[in-house]
């Protein structure tokens, strides 16, 4: 790694990494130009995430590692030209109060979102979602404010508390975890289970919920999170 150091290198990887989740929850319709993934840089308090939309920023299935910028804690661009987004204080207030959340994605995406507008459980009915979203634990943040300030990232934190998803009432989502492919995949894995829920819900019909016991024995058979991250990736049209 000749000219790099091991710091830069991770750094690097990263800004890849978090373009790449960009592009994946473009590609699945979980984002449009508004919605952002992040990552902290390890053992520093530099995050790494997606730019706000402008008239130079292009849409977010097309940018890439170079087009991410850095952040510290306060919320200020510490690298790149572009502004960072708006409500970047929902990513840093969750790594202040998470030590151990290393990436966060923000969504509007559709069905979790209404859903979380209704105040309706999260049943988990499918498994692999069931799985991946933790039997659908989901607290609420109630409040449909833009997280524009410190002050505003500090409640929703405390509302999602030590979960890995909270709804962002009338707003859409937040999906925390300890990598970016873990954050972008349950986000998916959620809007799954969400749009599951919201047909049990148009139809009235009582569905069979999978089980706490059930869900601990699915956990030991589920395929871990790197093959379908890789998956993913493959949509895109790159290499895994
Ligand atoms: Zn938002």
């Amino acid at each position: 790694m000749s000219g790099q150091s091991g710091g830069e290198a991770a750094e690097a990887e990263l800004r890849q990494l978090v373009a790449t989740g960009g592009q994946i929850l473009y590609q699945q319709g979980l984002t449009d130009y508004l919605g952002h993934c992040s990552a902290r840089v390890p053992g520093t308090d530099r995050v790494v995430i997606k730019p706000k939309h402008s008239k130079t920023v292009r849409s977010p299935g097309e940018l890439g590692s170079a087009d991410m910028v850095v952040i510290d804690l306060d919320g200020n661009l510490v690298e790149g030209t572009d502004a960072p987004p708006a409500e970047r204080f929902i990513h840093t207030e969750i790594y202040r109060s998470r030590p151990d959340v290393q990436a966060v994605v923000h969504t509007h995406q559709r069905a979790a979102t209404l859903l979380g507008v209704m105040g309706g459980d999260l049943l988990p009915v499918l498994h692999v979602p069931a799985v991946l979203t933790d039997g659908g634990t989901m607290p609420t943040w109630p409040c449909p404010l833009l997280v524009t300030s410190r002050e505003l990232g500090k409640d929703m934190a405390a509302s999602l508390g030590a979960a890995g998803l909270c709804h962002l009432q009338g707003h859409g989502i937040v999906s925390a975890a300890a990598d970016v492919r873990g954050a972008t995949v349950t986000a998916i894995a959620l809007e799954q289970l969400a749009e599951a829920n919201l047909t049990i819900l148009q139809t009235g019909l009582k569905p069979r919920v999978i089980t706490a016991a059930e869900l601990e024995e699915l956990r030991g058979t589920v395929a871990a999170i790197d093959g379908r991250w890789a998956y993913y990736v493959q949509q895109l049209g790159g290499a895994a």
